[in-house]
């Protein structure tokens, strides 16, 4: 009986929670670079079944599925000098205090190398500089900021990885695209974890009822684009 336990905890979580680990607790490191407010919100309210995805995302997701199609497809034409095998849409997890995890899934592994692939449409991408050899050539506003840090977690929480590269592509023409080399940064991800036990601590405000009267997004532009402008205390 003691093995099936374990599986009726995870269904009885499933079903009440719609997540096997039981309420939600889980950061997705991917927005952990944004507004701290609007993500402690989707933490707290799970809103993964309103549709929050506009056509860029949805499209961003369908080309990053081909090119991870075509990366494994074709893996021995591709491979170039490296030997070792492509392991795409990697899971990783890093544990915080009291249960709760940062979560993510790198796009692709080879060896010592992560990459992340973005795909942006022509302004946002046209505005992104042509080499950056440190993060504060990005200008503030930039998203890229966002992805830098992203892949800089990713180097700091999968095991035998050293080097990251984000590759950012016109998501209208794919080639040429953007490399940028991303280096392990401990005070990078130092910053991180911050925002993230800050997101943990908004999470329990809700909980409480307390909703902060004054808040600043990152970026400037994320207030645009945001479903919680109906309720936020700042709209
Ligand atoms: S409206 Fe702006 S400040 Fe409010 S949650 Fe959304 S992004 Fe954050």
């Amino acid at each position: 009986m003691g093995e099936v336990e374990e599986f009726a905890r995870r269904l009885e979580n499933y079903l009440r929670h719609g997540n096997p680990r039981g309420p939600k607790k889980s950061i997705p490191i991917t927005q952990l670079s944004f507004c701290p407010l609007k993500l402690a919100l989707s933490l707290r309210f799970d809103v993964r079944y309103f549709g929050t995805k506009n056509d860029g995302q949805i499209l961003g997701t369908v080309l990053h599925a081909g090119l991870l199609n075509t990366i494994v497809d074709s893996w021995d034409y591709l491979r170039g000098n490296l030997t070792e095998k492509p392991l795409v849409e990697v899971p990783l997890q890093y544990e915080l205090e009291n249960g709760w995890v940062l979560s993510g899934r790198a796009d692709l592994v080879v060896g010592k190398h992560v990459f992340e692939f973005k795909f942006l449409h022509e302004y946002p991408y046209e505005a992104i500089p042509e080499s950056i050899e440190e993060i504060d050539e990005i200008p503030d506003d930039s998203v890229v900021k966002a992805y830098v840090e992203q892949l800089n977690a990713y180097l700091h929480v999968l095991p035998d990885v050293e080097v990251g590269h984000l590759w950012i592509f016109n998501r209208n023409s794919l080639v040429p695209w953007k490399k940028i080399l991303v280096e392990k940064n401990g005070d990078m991800f130092d910053e991180l974890l911050k925002r993230a036990r800050r997101v943990v601590k908004l999470v329990e405000d809700l909980e409480n009822g307390n909703v902060p009267d004054s808040f600043e997004p990152r970026f400037g532009w994320e207030c645009r684009n945001c479903i919680y402008r109906p309720i936020c205390p700042r709209s």
